[in-house]
């Protein structure tokens, strides 16, 4: 039986590619530690230097809403995760955000910054990236998304070394990021000494919040983890 939609549709017929589906505890953002089911969507159109989820680019199954919501049930987590690669990248990300949120889930979205977020169901905390120049996808910023943000959402830097923290406390001071949205900066694993990136918003006493992976710390760079 399809699950009607908040849009009113019936999921039934729509399509998702996905390269993955677990249970774990959310490494990152507001919800860091809670045990998530995190959907990992297929594709991105970016290519930033350090990507961790190079995997994700190609393959996956296609699979429908309804079989994908039935798999996330199946794990009995109050939140949910939705991810990538670039989740926004597949036309039915948004009717698959709208029915997690309709079946009573916490969910966030982890997405570029490169894709249109104005369509996001507003139930949804968006966690959304603005590429700093080390990515070398600095330029695929939508700036336009920032007027879309939710106080619940978050803005993440992922900060390779100090160019990159210059340019990320510019931005956040420039377009007055904190007082929009959670700032979370986050190191680039193995290239930026977390201990580091903690002095510099110290010193500059930025209203930011240090991001570590949490899952890394547990399990390494695993595939579904
Ligand atoms: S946007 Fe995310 S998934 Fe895509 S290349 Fe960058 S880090 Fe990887």
């Amino acid at each position: 039986m399809s699950t009607a939609t908040a849009a009113g549709g019936a999921t039934s017929a729509v399509a998702l590619r996905i390269t993955e589906i677990f249970h774990s505890i959310q490494g990152e953002a507001d919800a860091v530690g809670w045990p998530t089911v995190f959907v990992r969507l297929t594709g991105c159109p970016l290519r930033c230097s350090w990507c961790d989820t190079t995997y994700s680019f190609t393959g996956g199954d296609k699979r429908s809403l309804d079989d994908v919501l039935a798999t996330v049930a199946s794990f009995q987590a109050r939140h949910v995760c939705v991810t990538g690669g670039e989740p926004l990248a597949q036309k039915s990300c948004l009717p698959l955000l709208r029915a997690l949120c309709d079946a009573g889930h916490e969910v966030s979205l982890e997405t570029s910054g490169a894709m249109d977020v104005a369509e996001v169901d507003p139930r949804v905390r968006k966690v959304m990236d603005l590429k700093c120049p080390g990515s070398g996808e600095m330029g695929r910023n939508r700036w336009e998304n920032l007027a879309h943000l939710l106080l619940h959402d978050q803005v993440k830097f992922v900060i390779a070394d100090r160019a990159d923290y210059d340019w990320a406390r510019e931005q956040t001071l420039t377009h007055a990021l904190a007082a929009r949205c959670q700032v979370l900066y986050s190191p680039v694993a193995d290239q930026l000494p977390p201990g580091q990136l903690a002095d510099w918003i110290l010193a500059d006493r930025l209203p930011v919040r240090l991001q570590l992976q949490l899952h890394k710390v547990l399990w390494g760079n695993a595939p579904g983890r």
